[in-house]
């Protein structure tokens, strides 16, 4: 029996999903795998486990005693979500609880659970029935991550054995916040029949989307200009503005408390009593450029959306004009609101961001204080998985901060980049939900029809299928070819991927009789571990990062021409001056060259990028340093970045490894230098090239050259010859005959680039 506070009961009345639940349950009852798609906030995410709850799932003498579980790609809403059914349910945190991580509330009488998608792949590897369970509902799963589409792949085949194991069915609910569900719909690979989809009416009022007339790079500035615009001249409504990081939001905030804060509006009316000021605009809109670059791998910590999928909201479409066609609530002209900050109300500014303390998110939800403007500046948190009541306009940056991975090496960085044009269209929505409203695009329609993607791709399509296969098999799920993927990568790259994890020592060599049937082998130790990192298997089996920081001799040139030399220009003998000049740097440059190279005589270009790593940490980095080795800054930052993150996760998952970051690397001794060649052998295993004159006898070519120039090789799987790149270190030395290479490059002839030399004398 449940019972719920009138309050409570009278605010559920308005949502939509409501008037749905005897359907919505009736189909759950009747099927094991059911699709709900609903715009975000018309109650999915809070109502339908309370429904599922009152139809008797997770109570012990149901018939579906098991547990109501509900996944979220993000810690935010897992607890944020169970703490607001529990107080809809008047039930305590026992018994609707979450688990994420590091953290839980769950008790052996938890009926309704909410946790991360991560910890639900934990569980599947050791009770793969997910006995404890009687229903799964997959939140979100419009945002396509990685976790979520396996997750469904997963749960597609549990179903199936649960039915043929046990008595008791497990049902499964996918929850989409757009209509693109057809990946999961119409795929007979991951179900056989296609599941029922019910649709939940939008309660949308229309929002009249604005875009800016010109597109600025400043527009943590453009929000607070465009912010401030509505606060003075339209009418009440709270404001939600996207950004993409944590730093931004603060600085943010910050400047908007000083501006419109209840406390500062009071102290400056007190100080300017009667007097007509008008916004010091030159101070308060100048640009403070903290873009938010920290790298976080903690996939459940992630503030990103990857949003995809069809708009629910049509009316959002309708409504598109560009701002120089709206007069009555042009924002955009330049005349500042004069003196109207006398008469303002001051706002009420709270941040949202994945990584804030649970209480200070939870303030979204509260009323305002009388009198005031609501603001939220939030990530795309905002954008489908926390819906925040009273919004009325939106200003909408048009990016949000991704994970990106190189493809090559598979290091993973946060990129601030444009959105979909769904994720923009859902981001406009949320300006709709009480009344009707108006979406602030701080870039050009032509930005948007030009940049902005339809849908944002599934991030299974983004990731190195490496990873991908390893991150997969570490889950005990070893055939991954015939994986029932709602988006399947292409499966001649899974074999592959198999294949070259197995000769890395990721992968156990399958067995003659396990071969017959295609499944790849189980994991190893070595493969857990390489799983732990945030790089490409070959990588991190190796823990060197390979992008290279070295400038090239062609890079000097250009940078002489352009660089700081134009003063000299009109000097008589000009030609003279500047060729002396780059004579002076080339040699510089040679040298540099030379030094780095000489760590391990000339045999390889990771130990030569090893020395300067070596000597840029032992400098303490900087960019003389930089322009003194000629290696790019940004590189040598980023690896710094990486290399002390990789540090910090050795020393968390192997306390005896001894394996702290120290800033400065001591040279490396000549049996670690042994070592690690044949540690780069064993990783590059399948990308070996051979001196050509050694494999076919009548090309003898190379024994008597002094250099590698214009000698031939031949590489395994590519069918050309193949040459070794100038930048080498091994370009300059007498031809090596055996060498593992990190990357072919074609331009006018086929390049070996990363070399090491094998067997160096
Ligand atoms: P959906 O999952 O469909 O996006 P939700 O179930 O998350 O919708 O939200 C339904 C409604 O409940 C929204 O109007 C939202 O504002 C409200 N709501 C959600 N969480 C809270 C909370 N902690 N406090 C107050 N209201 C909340
Ligand atoms: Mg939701």
């Amino acid at each position: 029996v449940v019972t719920r506070r009138p309050e409570v009961e009278e605010s559920r009345l308005l949502l939509p999903i409501v008037t749905e639940e005897q359907p919505i349950v009736e189909t759950i009852l009747l099927n094991t795998v059911v699709v709900i798609c609903g715009e975000t906030g018309s109650g999915k995410t809070t109502q339908v486990p309370q429904f599922l709850f009152e139809a008797g799932f997770g109570s012990p003498d149901s018939d579906n005693p098991g547990m109501i579980g509900i996944t979220q790609p993000r810690r935010v809403a897992a607890m944020s979500m169970a703490s607001r059914v529990a107080q809809e349910l008047s039930l305590p945190s026992s018994r609707v609880s979450y688990q994420i991580r590091y953290d839980a509330t769950v008790s052996p009488s938890t009926s309704i659970k909410f946790m991360t998608d991560g910890v639900l792949l934990r569980e599947l590897a050791s009770d793969f029935l997910l006995s404890k369970y009687s229903v799964l509902i997959i939140d979100e799963a419009h945002e396509r991550s990685m976790n979520t589409d396996i997750l469904i792949g997963v749960l597609s085949r549990v179903v199936k054995l649960r039915e043929s194991l046990w008595r008791e069915p497990l049902r499964i609910v996918i929850m989409s916040a757009t209509l693109r569900i057809s990946d999961f719909v119409e795929n007979p690979t991951l179900f056989a029949t296609p599941p029922p989809v019910i649709k939940v009416p939008a309660r949308q009022h229309p929002v009249t989307v604005h875009f800016n007339r010109r597109t600025l790079s400043d527009y943590v500035g453009e929000a607070i200009r465009k912010a401030s615009k509505i606060h003075a001249r339209l009418p009440p409504g709270g404001i939600l503005i996207f950004l993409t990081g944590q730093n931004e939001i603060s600085g943010v905030c910050r400047r908007l408390e000083e501006r419109y804060g209840a406390q500062s509006l009071a102290e400056r009316r007190k100080r300017r009593k009667g007097t007509q000021v008008g916004l010091d605009a030159q101070r308060f809109f100048r640009n403070d450029g903290d873009h938010d670059t920290v790298v976080d791998f903690e996939a459940e910590e992630m503030d990103l959306g990857g949003g995809s999928g069809d708009d629910l909201a049509f009316d959002v479409e309708d409504g598109l004009k560009d701002e120089k066609d709206v007069d009555m609530d042009a924002l955009d002209t330049d005349d500042e609101a004069q003196g109207e900050d006398q008469a303002l109300v001051p706002m009420h500014i709270l941040p949202l961001y994945s990584l804030l303390p649970t209480e200070k998110q939870m303030k979204v939800f509260e009323p305002s204080p009388a009198g005031t403007r609501l603001v939220v500046v939030a990530t795309n948190v905002a954008e489908t998985s926390l819906t925040i009541p009273g919004i009325r306009y939106v200003i909408d940056c048009g990016r949000a901060k991704e994970r990106r991975y190189n493809l090559a090496d598979g290091i993973q960085s946060f990129q601030i980049s444009w959105i979909s044009k769904a994720s923009a269209a859902q981001r406009a929505g949320r300006a709709g939900r009480t009344g009707p409203g108006h979406c602030y695009r701080l870039y050009s329609s032509a930005v948007f029809e030009n940049y902005f993607e339809q849908f944002s791709q599934p991030e299974i399509l983004r990731v190195p299928i490496e990873g991908v296969v390893l991150q997969m098999k570490c889950m005990h799920i070893d055939s991954v070819a015939n994986f029932p993927f709602p988006t399947p990568p292409d499966r001649q790259s899974l074999r592959q991927a198999e294949k070259m994890l197995t000769y890395l020592g990721a992968l156990e060599t399958p067995s003659i009789t396990t071969s017959c049937n295609a499944a790849g082998g189980a994991v190893t130790d070595v493969g857990r571990t390489m799983s732990l990192f945030p790089l490409s298997p070959r990588f991190s089996k190796m823990l060197v990062s390979s992008r290279d920081p070295f400038l090239r001799e062609e890079a000097l040139g250009v940078e002489e021409r352009s660089g700081g030399d134009e003063d000299l220009a009109h000097i008589s003998g000009e030609k003279v001056q500047s060729e002396e000049s780059s004579k002076l740097r080339r040699r510089e440059y040679f040298r540099s060259q030379q030094c780095h190279a000489s760590l391990g005589n000339s045999t390889s270009d990771l130990f030569r990028m090893l020395s300067v790593v070596g000597a840029y940490e032992y400098a303490g980095g900087g960019r003389s340093f930089c322009t003194e080795h000629f290696v790019m800054p940004k590189a040598m930052e980023e690896i710094h970045k990486l290399r002390a993150q990789i540090s910090d996760i050795v020393r968390a998952h192997f306390p005896d490894a001894d394996a702290g970051f120290t800033p400065k690397i001591p040279p490396p001794q000549d049996f670690q230098l042994r070592v690690l060649r044949q540690l780069i052998t064993s990783c590059f295993v399948d990308q070996v090239a051979v001196r050509k004159d050694l494999v076919e006898k009548d090309s003898a070519t190379g024994v008597q050259r002094t250099t590698a120039k214009r000698v031939a090789y031949r590489a395994l799987g590519v069918s050309e010859d193949v040459y070794i790149h100038p930048s080498s270190v091994l370009a300059t030395t007498s031809p090596p005959e055996y060498v593992v290479y990190h990357e072919v490059v074609r331009t006018s002839q086929v390049w070996l680039k990363g070399l090491t030399l094998i067997n160096p004398a």
